[in-house]
């Protein structure tokens, strides 16, 4: 039985996943309909097309959820404790990640802001930016 082929896309999950580690991009993807996601796709979910373009996504975001871990994996282990988040662009999509500085429950709350900051370290770092560059 032969499967129908998928079509051809300009992009592979490997070539994504280098690009956080390698290239100091968050790379996303869009569609026509204006649905941003970071996750790696071949069909908008919304829209149904197979249209997803791929494009830089915004360095700076909100935190949606954000839990201090103690107890880390090896390669974090130095790290610990460090925040583990869940940031929502200012432009669109949502990336999990981690903020090295914040080490206690009460260093980040929902709402603030954080931007994208390159890294020798795995993962998506994220560092909290200066209360006041975002007050006016
Ligand atoms: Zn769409």
């Amino acid at each position: 039985m032969v499967e129908p082929s998928a079509p051809a896309a300009a992009h592979s999950i490997g070539e994504y996943l280098r690009g956080y580690a390698d290239e100091d991009r968050l790379r996303g993807f869009r569609s026509s309909c204006g649905f941003v996601t970071a996750t790696w796709g071949l069909i908008c979910p919304r829209c149904g097309q197979r249209d997803l373009v791929e494009f830089d996504l915004d360095r700076r975001g909100r935190i949606v959820a954000c839990s201090v871990q103690h107890v880390p994996s090896d390669e974090f282990l130095n790290d610990a404790p460090y925040a583990y988040v869940v940031v929502e662009l200012d432009g669109g999509g949502r990336v999990t990640g981690w903020v090295a500085t914040a080490r206690t429950d009460d260093a980040l709350a929902i709402g603030d802001p954080v931007h994208f900051v390159s890294s020798y370290k795995s993962g998506v770092q994220f560092e909290a930016m200066p209360k006041a560059e975002t007050t006016e």
